[in-house]
């Protein structure tokens, strides 16, 4: 897979087979969205659809990560699509510490220098996420 510099919002995003009712529900709410949301703000936006416990949105957004459709920004405590085809255990995000813009980038160094590692001390690794924190190019030309 090319090294991918499109941002959250610019990529050609096609809805995933297979999900249930609800992971539909929060994964078209995370497709609309320029920025990462937090769970409140997705359960916010689903409220007209009938989507009240927080725990539907809970499950959801843990059946589409465990799918890899999306990504938990664990500095944000808020989600976003992933930009990929198919899970990855590597994942890393270039954070705007000025605007709330996120872009998931695929640095392929950091999949090739942590694998070995991890093997090496027989850690069975499920995620790996790097948030590289700064300014977007939007911000740091202001
Ligand atoms: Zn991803
Ligand atoms: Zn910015």
């Amino acid at each position: 897979m090319a090294s991918s510099t499109t941002g959250a919002g610019s990529f050609d995003r096609k809805h995933p087979t297979g999900l249930l009712k609800n992971e539909n529900l929060v994964w078209d709410v995370l497709a609309a969205s320029k920025e990462p949301l937090k769970a409140y703000e997705i359960l916010d936006q689903l409220k007209e659809q009938g989507v009240r416990a927080p725990m539907t949105v809970y499950r959801a957004l843990e059946g589409l990560e465990t799918k890899g459709h999306i990504h938990k920004l664990d500095g944000l405590n808020a989600f976003v699509l992933c930009n990929h085809e198919g899970p990855h255990m590597v994942q890393t995000f270039l954070v705007c510490d000025r605007c709330s813009n996120v872009e998931e980038v695929e640095v392929r160094a950091v999949a090739a220098d942590i694998e070995p590692a991890v093997r090496a001390a027989a850690f069975d690794m499920h995620t790996a996420r790097l948030e590289i924190k700064g300014n977007c190019n939007h911000c740091a030309a202001v």
